[in-house]
């Protein structure tokens, strides 16, 4: 069962002398309730890659699936109702609003897409991220590491197809980065959630079922189960 699958992509950015081919090709098929990592040099492409995944950024060549949905071909109009609808985000600087407090935030995907919150699941969210007694603080009366924990109850709350995090903890300290990563994992464990991660520290990468390795915007290994020494 696929979640999100690329069929030969290839991006290409710029033209002439200043073009950059940031993905050659690209094929890979991810599947339904693992947690994948996708790790690599800075500019090996790995942006590049869950962008055209999720939708945030259009394909040169080649085609994206995200369920069923084609998503290379969408136009911007269904971009926005898949971001919406379909997935989920966790970024590196958080991307909270500073004005909602941390329920308004974890509830806000939902608002704008006209769904009514599951009380029920907003509270099993709420408890397995630990932060029952922080709803009604803003961002700035939070550490980072509770930020980023606000930040997954976001995209979880909403049951997306699949969640794509983009460095979530590399702007935490080990400590905080380890709680969001056994968060991580433990809602694909617990919840069968779909969750891709790109990163380039190899301690997080160990906590995926499965790591993809990109070397010059080509798939160069793969390793599933991985252990910290064997990503290392
Ligand atoms: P990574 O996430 O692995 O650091 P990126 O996907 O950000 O790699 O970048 C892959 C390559 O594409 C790099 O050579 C980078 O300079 C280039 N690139 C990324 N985004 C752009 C852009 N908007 N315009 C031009 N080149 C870009
Ligand atoms: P964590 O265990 O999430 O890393 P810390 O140990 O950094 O949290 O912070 C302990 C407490 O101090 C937190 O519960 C939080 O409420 C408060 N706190 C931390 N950083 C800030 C900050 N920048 N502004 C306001 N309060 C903070």
């Amino acid at each position: 069962d696929v979640a999100a699958r690329a069929v030969d992509v290839w991006k290409v950015y710029g033209s002439g002398e200043a073009q950059v081919v940031a993905l050659h090709g690209v094929s890979v098929e991810l599947e339904r309730g693992r947690f994948t990592a996708i790790m690599g040099p800075s500019g090996s492409g790995k942006s590049t890659l869950m962008h055209c995944l999720a939708g945030l950024d259009t394909v040169t060549r080649g085609e994206v699936f995200v369920g069923d949905t084609r998503v290379s071909g969408l136009g911007d109009r269904a971009l926005t109702d898949l971001r919406r609808d379909k997935v989920g985000f966790i970024f590196q600087q958080f991307n909270l609003l500073p004005t909602l407090t941390a329920e308004e935030n974890i509830l806000l995907p939902l608002s704008i897409a006209g769904r009514k919150p599951d009380r029920q699941w907003f509270d099993t969210v709420v408890d397995t991220v630990g932060l029952r007694d922080r709803l009604r603080h803003r961002p700035t009366q939070l550490s980072g590491g509770q930020q980023q924990r606000v930040a997954c109850a976001r995209a979880l709350v909403a049951r997306p197809e699949v969640i794509f995090a983009d460095e979530p903890t590399g702007n935490l300290d080990s400590r905080s980065g380890a709680e969001v990563l056994s968060f991580l994992r433990s809602s694909v464990r617990e919840y069968g959630q779909t969750i891709v991660m790109v990163t380039h520290d190899a301690g997080a990468a160990s906590y995926a079922d499965r790591v993809i390795f990109l070397a010059d915007g080509r798939i160069v290994d793969e390793l599933r189960e991985p252990t910290s020494e064997a990503v290392l």
